[in-house]
């Protein structure tokens, strides 16, 4: 079937109301005619769905219209019903990443013959062929290997090796490297015709370091390149006329260095691959987010010259690349392509959000019975606290919602900086407020009783999608960051009654405590830094007594801190945390790391260890404001001498601290 010219833009122009690029219709080989030995070849990928199928967001436990590969899949079909030749493949990195995978992973179990509810959902949809992301390594590999088989399509990863060759051709890998489909396409005069297109998976082979206990002594990996190198010669003896690379990995460098993560570029440079499906770093291209990037031309959509597409992430988007194929001979070729990100919603000047899709029926219906299972499981406890988790002291005295996240990410890190260069250093954990009034008004905190702890309480708990990181830095930049820290409080007069205490300026998020080493602060002394991090009074002193294991904090001494993204490159604009001291990068979410902490532990103990105070000020007092039921838990505070002076305004209580 021959699709006409008028039809197609008529379709198109509908559907480019979603699309970021409208103004690409002009230029779509899509748009144009295809002649009697070309072809429209459309090419649609997911990336990154970590188990979002519903528009749905477990943590708040409300309905959303930014996820879910139940609203993805209305771009597919509307796709599809239009096209004359389509494929549709999936990215990786569709196990685990939200509460419904972990409801499968920890709570009911893969056994031998069970459908996981994710490969259920991409089931419905058909889909051609997927690849391993990171996180499918995340529960082990009996796990993996128990969900991918019931996946009715096939999934390649070619350099996940389980017996090491002399090169990659003489590897067992753990799935098949790549697959050839054999399809027919359609041409512009209606002929059918044979159509070989590989398809061959790679994943970042830091997998091994992120997921060690799982992997070691089981399965090795290879540099992405080097392996696409060796592979791709093979599929095109076999007789492929298109190869497509999906690539769990983001853009990156150009040049290729060994082992790298974000390897796309240079992988997109190997001979004989056609187009690249990336993924891995959660972000949309063609978008301005790669402008200047080398290699990368974003208004055509390619790298290296290769089509190439990232479908954000929870079903963000839908990745779409257009390809115009030419009869050359006995082979197709690709002449002419396009790619874009179609999104599922859009968000509108006043933050509000907009769906621009509807959620397609059977893609729900497949997996309504796992969802509802997932609610009950977000809702019902995993572990249990010893004490109790509110942050209504977290900015005036050592808090037990910032110290369970400090213990998580300690525990994590410790794992991580085994086998290291770095194991042996001390590893201490910074981390701030979240939920602690402000704006947000006086029942903006965490309130968790001791008892059960659900799943949805560690929304509470961590509000950001920050994924882990770990810095290293000395002892004088350690305590530069928490002068940085100290900047939420105004100068105190010595001697002064109901001083006000905190700066409305200054955002709780910014106030990062750090555990592992105890410190007073001393408020007579002015801040060294301003609210944005911007330099005040270079020889303030606030922070005294710093101290690690009892002693005094050498300023040479290295330390590894345990953070997040944000933090670690350069949010806040914190000393030591710029960037430049990563020394890990953690795939997983900071919920995510505190989730699998509590699972394992089964009770945690939150209580606060009062490692900073402020320094005694003799008849000094402040005043602060923070919920009204932080009165119910004034005998929890440790440190710090606090006592109820009346009411705030909007609804705040006002609080006295004697110094
Ligand atoms: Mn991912
Ligand atoms: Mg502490």
């Amino acid at each position: 079937m021959t699709i006409r010219l008028q039809h197609t833009l008529t379709r198109r122009g509908f559907l480019a109301g979603t699309a970021a690029g409208a103004s690409l219709i002009a230029l779509h080989p899509y748009s144009a005619y295809a002649a009697a030995n070309q072809a429209h070849l459309r090419i649609m990928e997911t990336t990154d769905l970590h188990v979002h199928v519903f528009p749905y967001d477990y943590y708040s436990d409300k309905a959303i219209d930014t996820v879910g590969l139940a609203r993805t899949a209305a771009i597919i079909e509307a796709i599809r019903a239009e096209a004359t030749n389509a494929m549709l493949v999936d990215n990786g990195d569709f196990l685990q990443g939200n509460p419904m995978g972990d409801y499968i992973a920890y709570e009911r179990g893969m056994k031998e013959g069970d459908m996981h509810p994710v490969i259920t959902a991409m089931n419905t949809l058909n889909f051609d062929a997927s690849t391993l992301g990171n996180h499918e390594f995340n529960y082990g590999l009996d796990f993996l290997m128990k969900s991918v088989a019931g996946a009715n399509f096939p999934i390649v990863s070619a350099n996940v090796v389980t017996s090491m060759g002399a090169t990659p051709r003489e590897d067992a890998t753990l799935l098949k490297p790549y697959v050839i489909l054999d399809r027919e396409v359609t041409d512009g005069s209606g002929g059918t015709h044979p159509i070989r297109v590989g398809l061959i998976g790679f994943v970042p082979p830091q997998i091994m370091n992120w997921d060690r206990k799982h992997l070691e002594g089981k399965v090795q990996t290879r540099d992405i390149v080097r392996t696409a190198e060796a592979w791709v010669p093979q599929m095109l003896e076999e007789g492929c006329d298109i190869i497509v690379a999906l690539s769990h990995s983001g853009i990156g460098a150009a040049e290729h260095a060994e082992g790298m993560e974000n390897a796309s570029t240079p992988l997109a440079r190997v001979e004989g691959i056609d187009a690249i499906m990336t993924g891995h770093s959660h972000l949309v291209f063609p978008s301005p987010t790669f402008d200047g990037f080398a290699e990368v031309d974003v208004a055509s959509g390619t790298i290296s010259g290769k089509p190439a597409v990232m479908g954000g992430f929870w079903g963000s988007h839908m990745g779409l690349i257009d390809l115009l194929l030419e009869r050359d001979g006995n082979r197709w070729k690709v002449v002419s392509s396009t790619s874009e990100a179609r999104p599922i919603s859009k968000r509108n000047e006043d933050r509000s959000v907009t769906a621009l899709v509807e959620s397609v029926p059977s893609v729900l219906d497949s997996v309504q019975k796992e969802h509802d299972a997932t609610l009950a499981y977000v809702r019902q406890a995993v572990g249990k606290t010893s004490a109790p988790l509110h942050s209504y002291f977290a900015l005036v005295a050592d808090d037990p919602s910032v110290q369970i996240v400090s213990i998580a990410q300690k525990w994590y890190i410790a794992e991580m900086m085994k086998g290291t260069e770095y194991e042996g250093l001390p590893i201490l954990s910074a981390a701030a407020p979240f939920k602690a009034g402000g704006r947000g008004g006086p029942e903006y905190y965490t309130d968790v009783p001791a008892g059960d702890v659900a799943i949805k309480n560690v929304a509470d708990l961590y509000l950001y999608p920050n994924t882990i990181r770990a810095v290293k830095v000395t002892g004088a930049q350690l305590k530069d960051w928490l002068e940085r820290s100290a900047g939420m409080f105004n100068q105190v007069t010595p001697g002064g009654a109901d001083q006000v205490l905190l700066n409305p300026d200054f955002p709780s998020y910014n106030f990062d405590v750090i555990d592992g080493v105890s410190y007073e602060i001393d408020l007579s002394q002015p801040s060294k830094y301003g609210p944005k991090g911007e330099d005040l009074n270079p020889g303030a002193n606030r922070i005294v007594n710093l101290s690690y294991e009892g002693q005094p904090v050498d300023p040479a001494a290295e330390f590894v801190i345990a953070t997040n993204n944000y933090r670690a490159s350069g949010g806040g604009d914190f000393p030591g945390a710029k960037g430049d001291t990563i020394i890990f990068e953690g795939p997983d979410t900071n919920r995510d790391i505190i989730v699998r902490y509590i699972v394992e532990e089964g009770t945690i103990n939150p209580t606060a260890d009062a490692n900073w105070h402020f320094k005694a000020l003799p008849g000094t007092s402040v005043l602060f404001d923070t919920g009204p039921k932080a009165a119910e838990h004034l005998g929890d505070v440790k440190a710090v001498t606090v006592e109820p002076a009346g009411d705030g305004p909007d609804g705040f209580a006002r609080f006295r601290i004697t110094l």
